[in-house]
């Protein structure tokens, strides 16, 4: 890895803390999420970054993917366990973490497993380590604590203007034998839950990315497409995005939407979820691997 492209993943990782350290002072129950989430994304963009993804907000049994959409009255229930789920790039360069709140007090044990994990995981991680020793890892520390891993959820790379690539580090012994290699930049994330330790997918969407550029029917998903590639290229991003910076009519953005998904030019990732009543915990960083050293983002 070069410097200038080492420095901007520092620089990712410094105001993604930064972002933490505000999550933490600024959400109490009876926050709007709409509300807290657009503090938290334009404080990214007034440090000098931009967000990777929209920040993910998933409460209680949703692990991963809910974000607020345009102008939602959604409030931080009482009890609530959070996952607090922030990326930040600079020029491109990825930095991924979360990390978990428990409003009930109930919780803390399940939030210190996936911390815990994350931690182990971390300690053990090195060039040269199969992928599949760092989910036995997280798994045993995890079940050590009488929890389950999520299975179904797991790290991954990430890479220039790319969120997830190869390798996924799973949260489970999954025997795989890839390895770290030198100049990767990985996500660790470790999932635990007091249910089966299985997400399933649900209806709601509110997040999106650009798959391909194809030719629109319609004047509201060629204006959307192009607005997508120019400002977000392939990152993720959310549709209350695109309702506030391109201050379209929410009929406009549907039919849009509707183009642009039956053709396939974008993909959705829908809330991802446990059974109703569980709850899930989640702790993740960003690690780089240089000529035989390991950065810790944050
Ligand atoms: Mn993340
Ligand atoms: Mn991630």
């Amino acid at each position: 890895m070069d410097k200038e492209t080492i420095s901007n993943y520092r620089k990712a990782g410094e105001i993604t803390k930064e972002c933490q350290e505000l999550s933490r002072k600024k959400l109490k129950v009876g926050s709007t999420l709409y509300g807290f989430a657009e503090e938290i994304e334009s404080a990214i963009i007034k440090k000098g970054g931009f967000p990777a993804f929209p920040i993910n907000l998933s409460i209680n049994h949703v692990a991963a993917h809910y974000t607020p959409s345009f102008e939602s009255e959604d409030i931080l229930p009482e009890d609530a366990v959070i996952k607090v789920d922030i990326g930040v790039h600079v020029d491109g360069f990825i930095a991924d973490s979360a990390f978990t709140m428990d409003f009930s007090e109930k919780h803390s044990a399940m939030v210190k497993a996936s911390e815990d994990a994350l931690e182990a995981a971390v300690a053990m991680a090195k060039e040269g380590i199969e992928v599949g020793k760092i989910g036995e890892k997280i798994e045993a520390t995890i079940r050590g604590k009488g929890f389950s891993p999520i299975q179904n959820l797991s790290g991954h790379g990430v890479d220039e203007y790319d969120a997830h690539v190869a390798p996924s580090i799973p949260n489970i012994n999954t025997h795989d034998t890839r390895t770290i290699e030198d100049g990767m930049a990985i996500a660790i994330e470790p999932f635990c839950t007091d249910g089966k330790g299985f997400v399933r997918e649900g209806n709601q969407a509110e997040i999106f990315q650009l798959v391909e550029e194809k030719p629109m029917r319609g004047a509201e998903a060629r204006k959307i497409l192009e607005f997508i590639s120019e400002n977000y290229s392939t990152l993720p991003f959310a549709e209350r995005w695109i309702q506030r910076d391109m201050k379209i009519s929410e009929f406009a953005r549907k039919v849009g939407f509707r183009e642009l998904m039956q053709k396939k030019c974008i993909t959705a990732f829908p809330l991802l979820k446990e059974d109703e009543g569980r709850i899930v915990t989640q702790s993740e960083t960003t690690l780089l691997f240089n000529e035989g050293k390991v950065i810790r983002l944050l």
